[in-house]
């Protein structure tokens, strides 16, 4: 048997043993945060329960390093193999034991969902019993006593490291709690796990176990951050990151890879199609909760200058008074559309400058509060008639221009007649008092104009025409 086959082989029975026992150590420790509830003597077994699963993390390292990796011991009998079965097996039936006598004799007093855990434990704990089983036989017969077993996943060339339990309570910021986080593991221990671990971190956790799933899930619905899973059947994890990558960016949708694949190709590969960060199996509790929390507060934060961004934008193209596009926007959109005209990419369009009559007489009468009343009502009527893609903004104190993109005279004769009519018939109740305005108006098309100042400037002496003759009127050409 080569020594590469041999090595495959040992990682192999190595991850066997590690998954459950991170597994059982990841249980027993949700169990203990949460256990505050509970008398001395239940506390008790469950101490013991940790205590039995980290003997048995060392004792099966020790073997692992004693006999594999270093090759310092080596069994010869069938005697000996028996012995350290038997020295391997010891904590793990403290582990059953325990777990088993809390199950028979304290059910009712304790909660529903760490008995639930106690069985979980002792099952994975029968798991580890295989992998000792397997590992013993190995290191007896040689690859003889593994031969039938599936050796084709031989990139689990696992860099085990265990970094402890550390005591640690994540800062939450207040943007990322209850994001929603969605968990793709095939194995389902691993998803119970770490949906556990961050349910305890005030997260929203979905679970799919398959890579199909997980596309459908995204697909239905908004989530924050997405741990993906490697190597699954079927659609695996480098195929379900390309597939979202076809869609969300790395903002939109962070996705953090989880893999026992932690070599240096497959991480910068990962990087490479967009993966946000990388956890290496087993997962530690601490990492895993600071790459979370930091992959969800990047995504907030740049949500956050987005949407001051665009703030900032709105703000700048808006009038504060009234809500409406301002003089610098309005005079932008005229200049554009200008542009496209003489470059044939759009028809030719008017625009309608309009002024309420005598409005210093409502400052005068009722107050400068009152006017401004009376601008917000005129913005108000006006935008409700004229609607997007027209424009309709406030370029001046009382003063007002619309972007009609129509050339035909009827077109604006009936929006200009409508706006002007609905602020005739208008009233505006203000302190008590009834006030009415009416508007004036001058209309130029962009046929008759050699420029955008050009248009505005004609547009602005029809306004004045009609000021001239009687107000509450408006001009299209300087004859009517
Ligand atoms: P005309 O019919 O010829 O347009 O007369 P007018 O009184 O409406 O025109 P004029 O330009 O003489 O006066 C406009 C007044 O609008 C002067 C100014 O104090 C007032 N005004 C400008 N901006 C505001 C504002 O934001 N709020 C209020 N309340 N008044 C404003
Ligand atoms: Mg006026
Ligand atoms: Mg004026």
């Amino acid at each position: 048997m080569n020594s590469k086959k041999e090595k495959i082989i040992l990682t192999q029975i190595k991850q066997d043993f590690t998954t459950p026992v991170d597994a059982i150590s990841d249980y027993i420790n949700l169990i203990i945060d949460g256990s505050d509830i509970y008398d001395d003597e239940i506390s008790e077994e469950f101490e013991n329960i940790k205590k039995s699963a980290k003997t048995l993390r060392v004792n099966f390292n020790e073997a692992f390093l004693e006999f594999a990796e270093t090759k310092r011991k080596k069994i010869n009998s069938d005697e000996e193999a028996s012995i350290l079965r038997h020295d391997l097996r010891t904590p793990l039936n403290g582990i059953i034991g325990y777990s088993e006598i809390l199950i028979e004799d304290y059910e009712d007093d304790i909660d529903e969902k760490h008995n639930e855990d106690l069985s979980h434990i002792i099952d994975l704990a029968k798991e580890i019993e295989g992998a000792i089983s397997r590992f013993v036989e190995f290191l007896k017969d040689g690859a003889r006593s593994i031969e039938n077993e599936d050796d084709s996943n031989e990139s689990a060339d696992n860099l085990f490291s265990s970094l402890g339990k550390i005591e640690y309570k994540l800062e939450i910021i207040e943007e990322i709690k209850n994001a929603k986080i969605l968990v793709v593991d095939d194995i389902k221990t691993n998803c119970d796990v770490l949906k556990r671990r961050l349910e305890s971190n005030e997260f929203i956790v979905d679970v799919s176990m398959s890579g199909k799933e997980a596309l459908e899930k995204i697909n239905q619905q908004k989530y924050d951050l997405i741990l993906l899973d490697v190597l699954m059947p079927e659609v695996n994890g480098l195929e379900v990151l390309i597939k979202v990558r076809e869609q969300y960016s790395a903002d939109k949708l962070p996705i953090i890879m989880v893999s026992s694949f932690d070599d240096v190709e497959s991480i910068s590969k990962c990087i490479q199609l967009g993966a946000s960060d990388y956890l290496s199996k087993p997962v530690n509790s601490t990492i895993l909760a600071q790459k979370v929390a930091s992959t969800l507060e990047r995504k907030a934060l740049r949500e956050r200058e987005e949407q001051l961004l665009s703030e900032l934008h709105r703000q700048a193209i808006t009038d504060e008074m009234t809500g409406i596009p301002n003089r610098r926007y309005v005079f932008d959109i005229l200049e554009k559309s200008f542009l496209e005209i003489e470059k044939e990419s759009k028809e030719h369009f008017a625009t309608a400058i309009f002024d309420i009559d005598h409005f210093k007489n409502v400052n005068d009468t009722y107050g400068h509060a009152a006017g401004d009343e009376i601008i917000k009502k005129v913005s108000s009527i006006a935008t409700s008639v004229i609607s997007a893609p027209d424009i309709f903004g406030r370029i001046g104190g009382e003063e007002f221009l619309a972007v009609i993109f129509n050339n035909s005279k009827e077109h604006l004769q009936q929006i200009c007649e409508k706006v002007r009519s609905t602020v005739e018939n208008d009233e505006t109740l203000f302190d008590n008092q009834k006030i009415r305005v009416t508007i004036s108006g001058g209309v130029c098309f962009t046929d008759e104009s050699t420029s955008v100042s050009d248009m505005v400037n004609k547009a602005d002496e029809r306004l004045y025409l009609a000021k001239k003759n009687g107000r509450n009127k408006f001009y299209l050409n300087e004859g009517e």
